[in-house]
């Protein structure tokens, strides 16, 4: 039995993130979708809401569970007894800060291997901020977010939440 752990700020969850859990949760027996209270990148959503609308994202998905942490990675990796690190990578945006990480996160805990999914193409460039920003401004971003996030976005940017 594999346990991964897919790390993110998930701020919020989008479908580009969906996709990369779905396509892990495949691979593995169980995968945690670990999200990061980050309170240095200062988020827009609260850790609560952000794991709420995880939560509600992969409900359908029998072997994804949604859960909080604070910690490093790797550190709250070994708590799960998680063996693999699951992360996304967009054609730009990641690679050398995925390389960097993995790195590090090596020296941390060797015993932690990373996959790296390739994001899909239809969203390459899709990203958390990118979207907080379309949704500020208000633009429509259904195609992007799955609708209980859309909803809550729209609401957050106008201060509703
Ligand atoms: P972080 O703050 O750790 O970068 P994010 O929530 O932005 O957290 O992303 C979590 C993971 O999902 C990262 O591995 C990131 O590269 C990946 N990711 C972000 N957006 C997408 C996307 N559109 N498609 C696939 N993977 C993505």
């Amino acid at each position: 039995m594999t346990t991964a752990i897919y790390s993110g700020t998930f701020d919020p969850i989008t479908n580009g993130h969906i996709d990369i859990a779905i396509r892990a949760a495949r691979l593995f027996s169980e995968l945690i979708v670990a999200v990061y209270e980050a309170p240095n990148k200062h988020p827009l959503f609260t850790i609560h809401e952000r794991v709420e609308m995880a939560k509600k994202a992969v409900v359908n998905i029998p072997n994804v569970n949604v859960q909080p942490f604070a910690e490093l990675t790797v550190d709250f990796a070994r708590k799960l007894n998680a063996q693999v690190m699951v992360r996304g990578l967009r054609m730009s945006a990641d690679f050398e800060m995925e390389f960097d990480m993995a790195m590090m996160n090596n020296k941390l805990n060797p015993k932690l291997e990373l996959i790296c999914l390739m994001a899909n193409a239809e969203y390459q460039f899709l990203s958390s901020t990118l979207l907080k920003e379309a949704a500020s401004l208000g633009g429509a971003i259904n195609g992007f977010v799955p609708a209980h996030v859309a909803d809550a976005l729209r609401r957050k940017v106008n201060n509703e939440m």
